[in-house]
Formats: C-alpha cells, structure tokens, sequence
C-alpha cells in the first residue's frame, strides 16, 4: 500500500491554517473562523506565534468581553508546536497531560504546516472515519485504465482480459460511456457469438460512475447498491481517472487496520503501557491519604487480607494490629489552628513511617487516628515497638515548638476470629489507654470462652 495509515502527527493535522492580522477585531475573527469553517487563527508576529481558538472566543464573551476588541489588545495564547513527525500517541498524551485544546505542526524547518487538536487524533485512530476521510481519488495508482473509444473491434482488444478482473471502459472525448467486462466476454465466446464488431456493440452503457472525491465508504456502498465491482472514478468534468475494484477497496479497508498493526505495533504497544501506568496511578490514588500520603483504609484491608493468609496457609507468626490516636488534638487546632494541625499530622505520619519496617504498613485510619499492622509480630514484641513509637513521638519537638503524645491499643491477631473482632479489640485497647490518662499503650488479649 503506497499511504502509511496514520505514522505521524504530520499526516492528521489540518492543513488550513488560518493566519491572520492581529489588528482584527474578535467579531472579524469569528466571521473568518466560521467562513473558513475552521475552530482557530493564529497569529503569526516575528517569529512568535500565537493562536485564538473557539474556546477563548466564547470565554470572552462568556466574561462580557467587548466584540470590536482587537485580538492584539487580548492576553492571547501562546501556540506551542510539535515536529510533524512526532508519533500519535505521545502527541496524544501530550493533550491530556497539559491540557490544551490545539497544538501547532512545524516542518523540519520549524516552519507551521498545520494545526491539530486532540479530536483530530482520536478519529484518526477509529477505522470508520478513516474510511470516511480517505477520498477514492487518493487511492488511484499511477496505471491507467484500460480505455478506448466505441469503434474499436472487441477482437483487437480482447488481449487486454487476463485476468477475472479486467475490464475495457469505453470513452468518448475522455468520459466513459460504456463498459465491456471479461464476464461479457466470456458470455460472447461460450454463446459463439462473433467478436468482430466494434465495442458499442457489446459494452453495458451508461457507466456508473464516482467522483473522485467520494469517501472509500461511499464507493464501496454504491458498488453493493448496484452490484457492480468496480468503481469508475471521475474528476469535476467528467473525464475517466481511473478504475478502483471492489477487492482493492475491501483489502483497503482491511488493510488499514493490518497496516496500522504492522507499522504500529510498537506505538500499540505504547499505548498500551501507558494506559496501564494510568491505571496504576489511579490504583495508587485509590488506596492513598491525600494529606499525610499514607495509606487508608483500603489499603488496611487489602494488607490485613495478605497477612491473614500468610497465617492461615503457611502458619506464618501472627502479626499485630496498632490504633494510635493522638491526644487533645483538639486543643492544637485550637490553639494554633488548622493549618498548623494538618503539617502535624502529616509529621506523625513521617514519623511513623520512620519507625516500622518494610514489611509493615501504616495508613490513616481517619482524622487525628492511625493504624498500624506489624507484620509477622505476636502481642509482646507489638506492644514494645507501640511504646518506644510513643517514647519516641513524646520526645520530639514539632512546627512553632509544639509537643504532642500518643495514645495506643494494639491486638494480636488469632486465626479464629475475624477482622471486624480484631478492629473492636484494638480499639478497646485504645479507648483503655485514653481511660487510664493518655500517653500510654494498652493491649486487649483475646478472650476465650473455653469449652
Ligand atoms: P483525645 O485525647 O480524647 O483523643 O482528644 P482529641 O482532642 O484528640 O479528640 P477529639 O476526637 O475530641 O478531637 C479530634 C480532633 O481532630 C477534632 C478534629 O477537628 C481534629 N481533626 C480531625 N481530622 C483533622 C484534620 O484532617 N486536620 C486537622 N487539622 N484536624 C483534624
Ligand atoms: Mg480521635
Ligand atoms: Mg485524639
């Protein structure tokens, strides 16, 4: 196939620019933008360029701009340019990183050959609007078709069938009138009807033809109207360019999407791991504190699922389960309001971070409260680590000077209990250190009712 389907930027942009003074008025601007049927101008003023899009003008007049403005009086956008032969998808990606609505396309010689815009790109990449886009006319290769006027005799001419395919278009100063297929000639020569009279005598007329600006989707759905297989194509005045069959603007069809596969099967692949880092940044987001960056809830509940199967099937140590909670929070937000309460926070959560292993993970369970699972630690050596965690936040001076403490009820988990049991133990165990005055770890054994 002579055309790659879509291999850069270059090859979708639009190519009519509409440049224009920057004395005009917003109102002149709009009139050209919608004469031209075009979504921007650009402004093109010693060597800086600049473009006007259908987004600014109605954010002008949304904000009560005045129409007689003159784009130059405007603070208007600076246009920031791409190579021609940058790929699609990076261009794509480009757009939904910084948000902008057109980028310019420049040449080698860093001239502006073209505008695009995000839209442009995606009915592109879809095979349906390729198929709309592309024009017949585009698609004509160089041969010629086999063409002569009605007087010539079939058997001088029939050396011209090889193949099922063949045929002769019969043409009058140029136009085609009439057509004689291999299938006719074949009719005539089965029949044993004679050969030597001239093409009118035998070719199918009027011809059926397309203008050579039809889209490939309209040729192939005239050729299934009118059950024809090849598509005559003509120019404005009528005269023969050439001669499409119906196989070639099928394998086109197919073709530009086995095109696009083979040619791009890196960007695809691109593509796809560049969705699948927006995937896991999403997945990120989803299981992660927006003010101290550390866990939450979710993702305490996808680790406290991990460890207990580590318990349960390979008999892995019990791990511990930490509810911290800071004391008189209130009175720091009071007292130094909640600015200074929120780098507070997201100190504690430093500090916590600090102090557990890698194999342990901290979130924040809510407000002033955090959790903590110790993976692999049975109650004894949990509570140890809670304390010298509350040694160590006690000790330590915060922003202006603030000091803090720490309360914290910490649980062991038992196979046989389930994880809602174990919250509830670890809370009580909290809601115990807070009763006998603050500042201290308590633990809440499970209790058995033996049998
Ligand atoms: P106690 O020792 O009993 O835990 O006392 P306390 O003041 O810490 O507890 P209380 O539950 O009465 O108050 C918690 C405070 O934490 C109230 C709330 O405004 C504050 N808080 C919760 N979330 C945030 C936050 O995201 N930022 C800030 N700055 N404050 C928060
Ligand atoms: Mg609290
Ligand atoms: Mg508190």
């Amino acid at each position: 196939m002579k055309h790659a389907v879509f291999p850069n930027i270059g090859s979708v942009a639009h190519r009519d620019i509409l440049r224009c003074d920057p004395a005009i008025s917003v109102k002149e601007a709009a009139i050209l933008m919608d004469k031209e049927k075009v979504s921007s101008v650009v402004l093109e003023t010693g060597g800086a360029r600049h473009i006007f899009t259908v987004e600014d003008m109605l954010g002008f007049v949304h904000s009560g701009g005045d129409y007689t403005t003159r784009l130059s009086a405007l603070p208007i956008r600076h246009l920031e340019c791409i190579p021609e032969k940058e790929k699609l998808l990076v261009v794509l990606e480009h757009f939904d990183r910084t948000g902008v609505s057109h980028f310019g396309v420049v040449d080698a010689g860093n001239s502006l050959v073209g505008i695009v815009t995000r839209t442009d790109i995606l009915t592109s990449i879809d095979p349906a609007i390729l198929l709309e886009r592309k024009k017949i006319g585009e698609m004509i290769i160089r041969t010629e078709p086999v063409m002569f006027t009605s007087d010539w005799v079939l058997e001088d001419v029939m050396h011209h069938f090889r193949k099922a395919e063949d045929a002769i278009i019969v043409v009058d100063e140029g136009r085609p009138i009439g057509i004689v297929t291999t299938k006719d000639v074949f009719g005539i020569i089965s029949s044993g009807k004679a050969a030597n009279k001239p093409l009118a005598a035998y070719m199918t007329t009027p011809v059926i033809t397309s203008p050579r600006s039809a889209s490939i989707n309209e040729a192939m759905l005239q050729l299934k109207q009118h059950r024809i297989k090849r598509a005559i194509v003509v120019d404005e005045m009528g005269q023969l360019v050439g001669v499409i069959s119906q196989s070639e603007l099928i394998s086109y069809a197919y073709g530009a999407w086995i095109n696009i596969l083979k040619n791009h099967s890196s960007e695809l692949h691109e593509l796809v791991d560049m969705l699948e880092e927006k995937a896991r940044s999403l997945e990120h987001l989803s299981v992660t504190d927006v003010l101290t960056g550390l866990g939450n809830r979710r993702l305490l509940q996808i680790r406290m699922d991990e460890e207990k199967e580590r318990v349960k099937r390979y008999g892995a140590a019990p791990f511990s389960l930490v509810i911290l909670d800071i004391d008189h929070f209130k009175q720091i937000n009071d007292t130094h309001g909640h600015l200074v309460g929120d780098a507070v926070l997201k100190l504690l959560g430093s500090e916590i971070t600090a102090t557990i292993r890698k194999v342990d993970s901290a979130v924040r369970w809510g407000g002033e409260e955090f959790a903590i699972l110790l993976s692999n630690t049975p109650l004894n050596a949990a509570a140890g680590f809670c304390n010298r965690l509350r040694a160590a936040i006690e000790r330590k001076e915060l922003v202006n000077g603030i000091r803090m403490t720490v309360s914290l009820g910490v649980a062991e988990y038992d196979p046989e209990e389930d994880e809602s049991s174990l919250l509830d133990r670890a809370d009580r165990a909290l809601y115990n250190a807070k009763r006998r005055g603050r500042n201290r770890v308590e633990a809440e054994p499970v209790i058995r009712i033996s049998s």
